[in-house]
């Protein structure tokens, strides 16, 4: 991931108090206004977003924003940048392992463009030989995959995998999010609910994300404070796309015969003759393919029209895209249909993601 290199003079913005920003520069945290011509340009800054910072005082810790840094990506709601991994935290057990929820994730994540990576926590709760039969799968596609216990306070290789990276966590609740979080600092998600206590009690309840500064073995780990980010997943899916989203079956889609195929027993599929696809994963595969495919005949049958929307959308995006859509007109319109796929596919609850509905993301300076 250190090929998103901005070199020694970039900031990381890690807290936006309303038009304040806390940049974190060589290893100090200066409260930044930014500078006028960026107000008149009305750019956005972002938590995660690179800057260039000047007029730095020293004593009082303080400075001014000069420039923005290109950004690779945005996970919006709340808005984050340059997000380097979605580090997925399931448990070994209670509640139980569900692999199937962990590929929904990860088929989820994969379509932000974003990279994941595994962190199965309680590993105390199981023993050594039913851990690795539960996490070979997922070793054997390539994601990275560490095993943790919060309990234990053996959250080292969590700590590795975050080094010198801007990670946010996902996973369902109970599975110890906040205490590895806790466990890599003390105080560290208590601090993150405080903090998302007193922006909810704000007159304007816009939610912001903020990033913790891990000083790690010499290289700073950038952790999201929303324990269970649960908006990663954006555009329409097309199931003709799914397959792209399995690391294990993507390279032989294209050797495919027919270049519709779903990979479900059609002549010449590719996938099916040379594919390594781990069973509990093709089922999890099958499964979401079904959804989909629900999904689609029943927008086809209320409106033929936003069908047809949605398919040339998804045919544009192609099983190649890699990052999520930036401009916030276009987003704004597939939000909602995602939104409505999200569910179908029980990706999230159904909940309070409105919140933040009415503050257009690129209006962040007033
Ligand atoms: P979150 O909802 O994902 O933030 O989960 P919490 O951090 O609140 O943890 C949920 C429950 O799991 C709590 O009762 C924790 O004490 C327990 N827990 C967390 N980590 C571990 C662990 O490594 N092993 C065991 N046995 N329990 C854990
Ligand atoms: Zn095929």
């Amino acid at each position: 991931m250190t090929e998103r290199a901005w070199g020694p003079d970039a900031g990381v913005v890690i807290r936006r108090i309303t038009n304040y920003y806390t940049v974190r520069f060589r290893g100090e945290d200066y409260v930044c206004l930014p500078r006028a011509r960026l107000k008149k340009e009305r750019v956005a800054i972002h938590v995660g977003d690179r800057v260039l910072i000047e007029e730095i005082d020293l004593l009082n810790r303080t400075g001014t924003v000069a420039e923005v840094l290109p950004r690779f990506n945005m996970l919006p709601r709340p808005p984050i940048a340059n997000v380097d991994q979605a580090v997925l935290v399931f448990s070994a057990d209670r509640p139980a392992f569900n692999p199937m929820l962990l590929d929904r994730f990860l088929v989820l994540v994969a379509q932000s463009g974003i990279d994941s990576a595994i962190a199965i926590n309680k590993a105390d709760l199981l023993d050594p030989e039913a851990l690795e039969a539960l996490v070979a799968p997922y070793r054997a596609v390539g994601y990275p995959v560490v095993t943790v216990s919060a309990e234990r306070g053996d959250v080292e290789p969590l700590r590795a995998l975050l080094a010198g990276k801007e990670t946010v966590f996902a996973g369902p609740s109970g599975v110890g999010k906040s205490s590895l979080l806790n466990a890599l600092e003390p105080g560290l998600a208590l601090k993150a609910a405080e903090v998302s206590a007193k922006i909810q009690r704000g007159r304007h309840t816009t939610t912001y994300a903020s990033l913790y500064a891990l000083e790690t073995a010499g290289e700073t780990a950038y952790v999201a404070d929303t324990p269970g980010y649960s908006h990663l997943g954006f555009g329409p899916l097309h199931p003709t796309q799914l397959g792209w989203l399995f690391p294990e079956m993507a390279p032989h889609i294209p050797d495919c015969r027919f270049p519709d195929c779903l990979h479900r027993g059609e002549p010449g599929c590719a996938v099916a003759e040379r594919a390594q696809v781990a069973e509990s994963r093709f089922a999890s595969y099958l499964r979401f393919l079904e959804e989909l495919e629900a999904t689609e005949e029943r927008l086809a049958s209320t409106s033929t029209k936003n069908e047809g929307a949605v398919k040339r959308k998804a045919a544009a995006g192609g099983g190649e895209t890699k990052l999520i859509r930036l401009a916030a007109g276009a987003r704004d319109d597939s939000r909602r249909k995602s939104k409505q796929r999200l569910r179908d596919l029980h990706l999230e609850e159904p909940e309070d993601d409105e919140e933040t509905d009415g503050q257009p993301d690129d209006q962040v300076l007033e």
